[in-house]
């Protein structure tokens, strides 16, 4: 069987970790990108091939131009024809209003969670493109609720980060939409990963679990059916469109 080829940013952990098992379990051949955590990206995979997948790891800093081409250059090398694209990797720093935040602390935030974005977008058109000599593709990009809300006394500079992740979403579908490549985003909210901890607050699903309309928190795997449904044929005429993964909220 031909195996489609999937990129996943951040896939040690968290959603990108659920995205990938679930990629795999669809088919696809998993390249999980990670930015330190070699053990959990470990696991992913042996997960994957104890489930009889393919998938292998690949260390780098995706805010990182030169790292981002390393690991394009070690992706074509090792499997080629990249089907499909999921930018998740993304940070947060600890609360705070706005301001008190400090210009590196901007500076990391739009590294990590946005320039990150269009540099794995721009090498994953550079591939799919039918006008290119590609054969198309999909990519997905990771935003938030926070992109809507605006995230008021927490981040809001996560949440700015996401609002142009948004709109990288809306603008790219529309260059790219005649060349056989479709862009979408899910918006995420009150997802139980690691990701809590980093802002200072480990517990903060269960905090705000009650004023979600549907009474819970969601899981990781919640997400990842969703992107891998934006991903599949079964998404054909949707791009540059979102769903929303927040119990209502
Ligand atoms: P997480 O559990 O903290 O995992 C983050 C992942 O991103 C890890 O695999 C981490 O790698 C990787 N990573 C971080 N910076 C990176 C970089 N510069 N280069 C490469 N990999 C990097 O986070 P999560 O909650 O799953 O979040 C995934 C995405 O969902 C993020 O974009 C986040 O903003 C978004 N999101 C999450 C929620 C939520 O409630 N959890 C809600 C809305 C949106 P290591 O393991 O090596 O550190």
């Amino acid at each position: 069987m031909k195996h489609k080829t999937i990129l996943i940013t951040g896939g040690s952990r968290g959603i990108g970790a659920a995205t990938a098992m679930v990629a795999a379990n669809r088919g696809y051949q998993v390249f999980i990108n990670y930015l330190k955590n070699e053990e959990a990206a470990m696991r992913v995979v042996e997960h994957i091939k104890l489930n009889g997948g393919r998938a292998e790891t690949f260390q780098a800093d995706v805010s990182s131009e030169t790292e981002v081409m390393r690991l394009f250059a070690t992706l074509d090398s090792r499997w080629g024809n990249l089907s499909a694209l999921v930018n998740n990797a993304g940070i947060l720093e600890p609360q705070r209003r706005v301001e008190e935040m400090e210009a590196d602390r901007l500076h990391r935030i739009f590294q990590a969670n946005v320039v990150s974005c269009f540099l794995c977008a721009r090498e994953a058109v550079l591939r799919m493109s039918t006008k290119r000599g590609g054969v198309g593709g999909a990519i997905v990009n990771v935003s938030s609720l926070a992109a809507r809300t605006g995230a008021p006394g927490e981040y809001v500079d996560y949440a700015a980060s996401k609002g142009a992740v948004d709109t990288l979403t809306l603008g790219l579908s529309k260059e790219v939409a005649d060349e056989g490549i479709r862009v979408n985003g899910v918006r995420p909210a009150f997802i139980y990963t690691d990701i809590h901890a980093s802002g200072g607050e480990a517990g903060r699903v269960d905090r705000i679990k009650d004023s979600v309309p549907m009474k819970r928190g969601g899981q990781p795997e919640e997400v990842a059916q969703a992107i891998l449904w934006l991903l599949s044929d079964e998404a054909s005429y949707s791009t540059g469109t979102f769903i929303d993964i927040t119990g209502g909220k």
